[in-house]
């Protein structure tokens, strides 16, 4: 590679040139992207997020760019996180979001059944979700990413933990099970206080995604249909009794027509206790919508 400050001299420099002119095939436009890239570099080394530590750089810009195989659980995380964390931070735990799960709710079991089965809680039945999945299991390089994105607005974090939500829409969704996909609002006061809505940011390019893999070619992203109305703050050291009271008649479905006999997915970052997405799902059924199932990046 051509670094213009170690050249020693005149001449030296425009050697150096001619070679990497010769190098990136006579390109000009090559040579001066390689001058902002050296430069851009020596400014701007790529620093883990968490520890700080310097990291190596990959050859390409962004790691979550790199063909993801959603298939193969080796060597998932590291791809998608290489070019933001350190290995020994990317070591932290990940884990799949894979059986056995609650039929319903997604939450963990500890053992294998041989039919599906509900949690507790789902048997009792006042989760009028259909299904929850998910990318991953609450934990980890995923926690960590989802917390540095959110509250630390990382926003370049989007897309590896898009890569997540998506392995969990395509692993665990079929077709006709859904139509339209919608992110879970955020009250205006708190969409412009965070400036953006992580729900919508890991899901905005599922559309080309879902192209790309070649299904779910009619699912629509709907932002408009529903609406936070009633503002709640943070639910982190609420009881479950507290969530539920916290986010009552928080949604309103102001196109109820776009609702109507629709499939929806419901898509937000964690699912703890439920009690948000269970509220939207209860207006979004009382609106009229066939079934209300969710998809998050992380189920705790
Ligand atoms: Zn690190
Ligand atoms: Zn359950």
């Amino acid at each position: 590679m051509f670094r213009f400050w170690q050249a020693d001299s005149k001449s030296n420099l425009l050697k150096q040139i001619t070679t990497t002119l010769i190098r990136t095939g006579g390109s000009l436009i090559g040579l001066i992207q390689t001058i902002f890239g050296s430069i851009f570099d020596l400014l701007f080394p790529l620093k883990c997020m968490q520890c700080q530590k310097l990291i190596a750089k990959t050859n390409q810009k962004n790691s979550a760019d790199y063909p993801v195989d959603y298939k193969a659980d080796k060597n998932f995380s590291e791809n998608l996180f290489k070019n933001y964390f350190c290995p020994e931070c990317i070591a932290q735990s990940y884990e799949p979001f894979k059986p056995p799960f609650c039929k319903r709710c997604g939450k963990k079991f500890q053992h294998n059944f041989t039919q599906n089965h509900f949690c507790e809680d789902c048997l009792k039945g006042s989760n009028v979700i259909r299904k929850v999945r998910a990318g991953a299991r609450y934990t980890g390089i995923v926690k960590e990413s989802i917390h540095f994105f959110k509250y630390q607005k990382k926003l370049a974090l989007a897309r590896p933990l898009e890569k997540i939500i998506f392995k969990g829409l395509i692993e665990y969704f079929k077709p006709p099970e859904i139509d339209v996909i919608i992110p879970v609002p955020l009250h205006a006061s708190k969409l412009r206080q965070r400036g953006f809505n992580q729900s919508f940011l890991v899901v905005k390019n599922f559309k080309k995604m879902l192209e790309k893999n070649n299904i779910f070619s009619q699912l629509e992203i709907d932002l408009d249909s529903l609406k936070r109305v009633k503002k709640t703050g943070s639910q982190t050291n609420f009881s479950p009794e507290q969530r539920k009271e916290n986010v009552k008649n928080a949604f309103k479905v102001v196109k109820s027509e776009r609702i109507k006999d629709k499939k929806i997915l419901l898509v937000d970052d964690v699912y703890t206790t439920g009690a948000t997405s269970m509220e939207a799902a209860a207006e979004l059924l009382n609106s009229g919508a066939l079934s209300v199932d969710v998809l998050v990046i992380a189920v705790v």
